[in-house]
């Protein structure tokens, strides 16, 4: 367990510690929901975390762009401070931004104090960026403290895991696979999630990622579905 949660993964740990993944009608407690009620039931809210990257990023800008998708960017905080025209990009081009840390870090044994001052240094690095306010939050590997899941409601973040992933994050995969796994019992209103930056993961893991969102976004097209913003 503990090799599992030191590996740059993103383990389904909601279920373990009994948070919803996809159950919408629980987002009323204010608790985590993977899906949304979108404009349309017929699609889906692709997000991406731990960016912005100097490659990663543009790459899925232009790929969304391409199919005129719209995403939601769980962004780190120590990264926007190097890169902060990214975030400006990314709500130019229709997308929004949300928060995922300051840090990417574990939040259980963190004292409260310490995910306070994180999720607040996150909130202000990306309103320096862009000048937007975070809504919505999800914690680096997926998984929430009771502390930590209580200081987000209080600093007005709805938390946000998601309900297919493509484990893009890995070194041994492929496009194709990435692809498969996140388009796999993918139905509106899902909430998908995918990576557009390779510090916390296999390195270049980004440019698997990008190949695998352009057969996403066909195979989504095919199927009917469009994309819509989470939490819009
Ligand atoms: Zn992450």
């Amino acid at each position: 367990m503990i090799r599992y949660l030191l590996a740059p993964v993103h383990p389904p740990f909601a279920r373990a510690l009994n948070l919803p993944r996809t159950a919408s009608l629980q987002s009323a407690a204010g608790a985590p929901v993977a899906r949304w009620p979108p404009a349309s039931p017929t699609a889906v809210a692709i997000t991406f975390d731990d960016g912005p990257h100097p490659e990663g990023t543009p790459a899925m800008l232009e790929i969304l762009a391409r199919h005129d998708a719209r995403a939601t960017f769980f962004v780190i905080g120590e990264q926007v401070v190097r890169r902060p025209e990214l975030l400006r990009r990314m709500l130019a081009q229709g997308h929004a931004v949300a928060l995922h840390g300051y840090h990417h870090r574990l939040h259980l044994r963190r004292s409260e104090a310490e995910l306070r001052e994180d999720f607040t240094r996150g909130i202000a690095a990306i309103e320096d960026a862009c000048g937007a306010t975070p809504s919505l939050h999800r914690p680096p590997y997926g998984i929430y403290s009771p502390a930590s899941l209580r200081i987000v409601g209080e600093l007005g973040l709805a938390p946000l895991l998601w309900a297919t992933w493509g484990k893009d994050w890995r070194k041994f995969t492929t496009p194709e696979r990435i692809a498969r796994r996140a388009l796999r019992g993918l139905a509106g209103a899902d909430v998908m999630l995918l990576h557009d930056a390779d510090f916390y993961s296999a390195k270049r893991s980004h440019e698997r990622t990008a190949a695998a969102l352009d057969l996403v976004l066909e195979s989504m097209k095919s199927a009917g579905l469009g994309t819509f913003l989470a939490g819009s």
